[in-house]
């Protein structure tokens, strides 16, 4: 067994996904030591455990723009290719976080408990308790830790203000909610990627003029089309899939999870049997996608009006660029509902404040990416990796400017915060001049 008594940092990120990775690197840019945690053996988060593997959304900036040009130039699919895959996202991330000295990865690595201190009178988390696998346990102490899990897990655990589901119209005033609050969360997608390896027969080869990313819709002809660009160059006949839209009845609760995914492969196993049967080889995610879970709440929640309003508060520390985007599974065979057709289509062009980064209440503590704070329908706009990762990388930034001060996160002075995002090293774009 090893020994796991030295483990401490100034900063542990929990969660080495779209989030996690930028506010790890953001911090140990700044000048902390960083722990950098990960459940999966593998870091990346959804594009190694949903294959959700491209872009949507921008700016793509600070951190997330050396990604995507090492993605470009290094480990695109084919020069031309609109996504990328889950290994090139693995090794573009693991080269740039190998540059930094002041950052450990722990992979395979589940925090599973807070710890817990009140000191000064307010509860603050202290680190967290790890699981590395059954009855091996250590604990990492942090003086910030930030909550990058997507699930808002470590915040739940920490005693912050959950929310979940669906607000309701007084809640926040947003137009588009419903009149009563509810536990609907957006569908589950279970993704794929299919190959064109043998065997495909002239007549199921790609046709038509669609693009070599797409959804297969249900009961029509769901095989992939020529990609208008590569078609004849260097098709890699390599398509990916957003293979369904399944209700989950709690995406917290994992028998839940296991259900909705059991449910996935049902609706399906037609589309998959086609697909083999005309040549293609399928590769499924290992996960199904849980596009929303928690949202903590924190000093100010991000709702419908504030990206309708296109709203840039000065403690913006993130720029979002991405409308409402509210995948829910009413419609029978998993199309986006019409909530997404009313208003969903619409860009929005907003600021993310560093209050939506600070949960109320619970200190040596930030959140970023999927879960943090805002409504159902913000969420919908937010949720993307591009934000996510602008997100992560200014918590990390937050965390470390906060231990260098001594002073805890909600306290610190979010014009210095800027003034440090905009700079190098961590040039993130805060303006869309
Ligand atoms: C089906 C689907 C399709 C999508 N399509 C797109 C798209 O095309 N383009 C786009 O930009 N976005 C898309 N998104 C949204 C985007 O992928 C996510 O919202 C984004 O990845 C959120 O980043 P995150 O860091 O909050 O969470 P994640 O990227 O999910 O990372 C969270 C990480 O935390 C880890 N973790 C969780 N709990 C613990 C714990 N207790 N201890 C240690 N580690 C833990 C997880 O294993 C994971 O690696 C899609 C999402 C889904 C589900």
């Amino acid at each position: 067994m090893g020994d796991y008594a030295d483990l401490s940092a100034d900063v542990a990120v929990v969660g080495a996904g779209a989030s996690g990775i930028p506010a790890a690197i953001g911090a140990a840019r700044a000048g902390a030591k960083v722990i950098l945690l990960e459940e999966d053996p593998v870091i990346g988060g959804a594009p190694s455990d949903y294959y959700v593997c491209l872009f949507y959304g921008r700016p793509m900036t600070g951190v997330n723009a050396e990604l995507e040009r090492l993605l470009k130039s290094k480990y695109a699919p084919t020069p031309r290719a609109q996504f990328f895959l889950p290994s090139g996202y693995q090794h573009a991330w693991r080269e740039i976080l190998s540059a930094e000295p002041n950052l450990r990865v722990i992979t395979g690595a589940r925090a599973a408990r807070v710890l817990h201190t009140n000191d000064a009178g307010t509860p603050a988390v202290a680190g967290v308790t790890v699981e590395a696998a059954p009855g091996v346990t250590f604990d990492i102490n942090s003086k910030v830790t930030i909550d990058c899990t997507g699930s808002g897990i470590i915040s739940d655990l920490a005693g912050c203000t959950i929310m979940y589901g669906r607000d309701a119209k007084a809640d926040f005033g947003e137009p588009h909610a419903p009149d009563t609050a509810d536990d609907h969360v957006q569908a589950c997608t279970w993704m794929y990627f299919i190959q064109g390896l043998v065997g495909i027969t002239d007549k199921a080869r790609p046709r038509g003029v669609h693009v070599n990313v797409g959804i297969a819709p249900r009961g029509e002809d769901h095989l992939p089309q020529p990609h208008p660009i590569l078609e004849g160059e260097t098709d890699p006949e390599l398509y990916l899939h957003w293979g369904c839209a399944v209700e989950c009845r709690d995406t917290r609760d994992p028998v839940a999870l296991a259900e909705a995914h059991a449910k996935a492969y049902e609706v399906m196993a037609p589309d998959l049997q086609r697909l083999h049967e005309n040549g293609y080889t399928v590769h499924l995610a290992p996960r199904i996608g849980v596009r929303e879970c928690r949202r903590v709440r924190g000093e100010h929640v991000i709702t419908e009006n504030d990206i309708t309003d296109g709203a840039f508060p000065d403690d913006t520390i993130a720029l979002a660029d991405y409308g409402f985007d509210d995948w829910r599974s009413k419609a029978k065979g998993g199309r986006r509902d019409k909530h997404v057709e009313e208003f969903g289509a619409a860009t929005a062009r907003y600021g993310i404040p560093y209050r939506a980064l600070i949960p109320q209440g619970v200190d040596g503590l930030l959140v970023a990416g999927k879960c943090m704070s805002g409504t159902h329908i913000a969420q919908s706009s937010f949720r993307v990796m591009p934000i996510a990762g602008s997100t992560g990388q200014a918590a990390g930034v937050a965390a470390a400017l906060s231990v260098k001060h001594q002073q805890q996160p909600r306290a610190l002075d979010p014009e210095e915060l800027r003034k440090t995002l905009r700079a190098e090293p961590q040039h993130l774009q805060l303006s869309f001049d």
